[in-house]
């Protein structure tokens, strides 16, 4: 039996463990023996969510990774791959059942088969234990600092290791006077009081926030997770999955890693930001002996145009910035499944993006691609007319009179590549619908559709459009009278335009663009949102035949979020929102756009927005070099006196040119004039670079 960990090659790369953190994280051959006995071969990821909010596309990444990749990448055969799908839910303040309920739906739509459902709650008692075993251990205690001491504790501890970090005196300065902070005055207290507090805290004997149970670790780590980590911090919320009968909540990082190896998890696969968190998950593993996983990072999918955060999104649904999690904007796999995405669009990208250490933004347009792609084959078309002109044409009569068949019925294949897909006939009405931006009153050159002086062809139908008289309602065009030329000798049109005949279905087409101006969001994201992600069509008509796949009355059936290629404008989707009013599910047909035929005006319209902000970021930056520019001019010995940043601050100033006396005459102190020297000294030695 081998008792070895292969590693995933391309993740492993950047994977080195400092010296102490591979004591930790090595197991003991019993321990690999044990292991290996139990799993018998089998090898195991877990992919562990927090309820705190819906999964999102980063999150499709991830579970790509943990139920598919990550085995790819180890060569593991199909039958001995298992994936624990794990509740992490140990903050019941931001957990709920509705997110429970979501996180479960998304991953079986996605078509992810756990092993089986964990809560790392229902490990409360076995974690509680386990924090006993470490008290008894003499490496974790009950202690009572407030936050702002622990904060402070932590300030200090970190800048002492800088300090040694670079050969400097660690002895500074603690930030806020108090006796111990540093290692704390809680630290080295008997093993009893510590069981008895801890104890005492479970039964609900103390107040929120005023004891917390924290690990021995380490003040002298360069990484600030290991500066005696809080384990355990009392809580009295109830639990959305537990209950009621906790009052104290392991945190995340005690809890993590524990779980993972009582689950016999063989690889714990986590995104970057959590790679200073190796250090206490091994650390934790090793107080306790217990299976350590082997710990990968893999860089968190970035997706130009939204944001991925549980967090942030969630601001966006708090501050009604879009209509719920499943808003069609929203990158959540609830929101990308309203807009039409299917769970062989979001996989496929997911494969493509690929897992690395790599850091990168991936572009929106690529998982655009993806769905155009997988949606060209397999959707049917339709004509809509989004924002309908009715089109009478006079001559109609007379047409139908001389057709053959009597009508004007023509048989559409539902795909034009792929004859298996069927076809659907339309039918030539002698009133119908084109769409308001098929016709213009002014004959550009550049406009090849409809004008008064301009034919047009009409899709199926051979002949051509001719418009006669424009009938408006103030500046709108209301209606055209038109006859439809079908004579030998006709003009050759530039262009055929798509039409729906006069029993078309009323519906509502909903477009939508990228949620944020910004294809980066910067920390200033909810400035940076698109005021026009979404444009509402409420009079669109669609072409009859739709309803041969969505039934009016059967609500039910547009589960199955039927799409079609709406002709010359994108892909759709019927929308299956019930908790928005004038939705499908009231009667009235709604149409979501998944995506574009290719990139159409509206994304570009975003890239004029955004052309205008980086012109002003530019301007920005040209006057920010103009400025330092001058600067460059200043004598060291004028700084104070001339530069704008400084110049009307300072009365007086000393032979140097410190400034000495503030303008309204209060000396300036130490510390204010040694940080102007400090500037100052900044100053000499540009000045003397650039006028060298
Ligand atoms: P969020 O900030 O969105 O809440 P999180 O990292 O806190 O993200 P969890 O619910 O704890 O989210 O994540 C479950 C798993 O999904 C974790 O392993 C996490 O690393 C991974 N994950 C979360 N976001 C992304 C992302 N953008 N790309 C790849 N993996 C992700
Ligand atoms: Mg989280």
């Amino acid at each position: 039996m081998t008792t070895e960990q292969p590693s995933i090659a391309t993740i492993a790369t950047s994977n080195a463990l400092a010296a102490r953190e591979l004591e930790w994280a090595q197991n003991s051959p019993e321990l690999l023996l044990e292991h290996a006995a139990i799993n018998c071969g089998i090898v195991r990821t877990r992919f562990p969510p927090e309820p705190n909010g819906y999964l999102h596309i980063g999150h499709a990444k991830s579970m790509n990774m943990n139920f598919r990749l990550a085995f790819e990448k180890l060569g593991v055969p199909e039958e001995n791959r298992r994936t624990i799908f794990r509740y992490d839910d140990t903050n019941p303040d931001a957990e709920s059942a509705e997110y429970i309920d979501s996180l479960r739906r998304d991953l079986e739509w996605l078509g992810w088969e756990p092993e089986r459902t964990t809560y790392s709650s229902d490990n409360f008692q076995t974690l509680y234990e386990l924090a006993v075993k470490l008290i008894h251990k003499g490496l974790a205690y009950v202690c009572d600092m407030t936050k702002a001491e622990m904060e402070a504790q932590r300030d200090l501890a970190k800048r002492r290791s800088s300090a040694l970090a670079v050969g400097e005196d660690p002895d500074v300065e603690a930030p806020i006077p108090s006796a111990d902070i540093l290692p704390g005055r809680n630290r080295d207290t008997p093993v009893e009081r510590n069981l008895k507090l801890f104890e005492e805290m479970k039964l609900g004997l103390h107040d929120e926030g005023s004891l917390t149970l924290r690990l021995k670790m380490d003040f002298e780590s360069a990484n600030p997770n290991m500066y005696d980590l809080v384990a355990y911090r009392i809580k009295y919320t109830p639990h959305p999955h537990a209950g009621k009968g906790w009052c104290i909540y392991p945190n995340y990082d005690f809890t993590h890693g524990i779980c993972d190896s009582l689950e016999r998890i063989d690889y714990s696969i986590c995104t970057l930001e959590f790679e200073t968190r190796r250090e206490p998950y091994y650390w934790i593993l090793w107080a306790l002996d217990m299976f350590r996983p082997k710990v990968y990072e893999m860089s968190r999918l970035n997706l130009e145009y939204t944001v991925l955060s549980k967090r942030r999104l969630l601001k966006l649904v708090d501050a009604h910035h879009v209509r719920g999690w499943s808003d069609p904007r929203m990158p959540t796999i609830s929101g990308l499944r309203r807009r039409g995405y299917t769970k062989e669009i979001i996989n496929t990208f997911c494969n493509d993006v690929g897992a690395t250490r790599a850091m990168n933004v991936v572009q929106m347009d690529k998982l655009f691609q993806v769905a155009r792609q997988t949606l060209a084959d397999t959707t049917r078309r339709a004509m809509v007319a989004l924002d309908p002109i009715k089109v009478v044409i006079c001559n109609f009569a007379e047409l139908a009179a001389n057709s053959r068949d009597g009508g004007m019925t023509f048989d559409v294949q539902n795909s034009p590549t792929d004859a298996s897909l069927g076809s659907h006939t339309v039918t030539l009405t002698e009133i119908i619908y084109i769409n308001s931006e098929d016709f213009q009153l002014d004959s550009n050159p550049n406009f090849y559709r409809l004008t008064p002086e301009k034919p047009a062809g009409i899709k199926y139908h051979g002949g051509n459009l001719v418009c006669s008289e424009v009938i408006k309602d103030g500046m709108k065009v209301k209606e055209l009278k038109c006859h439809l030329d079908v004579s030998e000798g006709r003009p050759k049109p530039k262009a055929h335009i798509t039409w729906v005949p006069s029993d078309g279905i009323l519906c509502e087409v909903r477009i939508y663009n990228h949620l944020f101006l910004e294809p980066e969001p910067s920390d200033r994201w909810e400035e940076e949102l698109n005021p026009e992600s979404e444009t509402v069509h409420s009079n669109a008509i669609v072409d009859p035949s739709v309803l041969s796949l969505v039934d009016k009355k059967d609500v039910d059936k547009w589960k199955s979020n039927q799409a079609f290629q709406f002709e010359r404008l994108g892909y759709f989707v019927v929308d299956v929102d019930t908790s928005f009013d004038s939705t499908t599910k009231e009667g009235k047909l709604v149409f979501n756009r998944t995506v574009s035929l290719k990139e159409d005006k509206a994304v570009k319209k975003v890239s004029n927005i955004e052309a205008e902000q980086k012109r002003k970021r530019d301007e920005q930056q040209r006057s920010a070099a103009a400025a330092r520019d001058i600067l460059m001019t200043i004598e060291p010995g004028d700084l104070f006196k001339v530069a704008p940043e400084y110049k009307g601050k300072y009365s007086a100033f000393d032979d140097t040119g410190l400034p000495t006396h503030l303008a309204d005459g209060t000396e300036l102190t130490k510390s204010a004039r040694k940080k102007l020297e400090k500037d100052r000294a900044k100053h000499v030695k540009k000045f003397a670079k650039t006028n060298q």
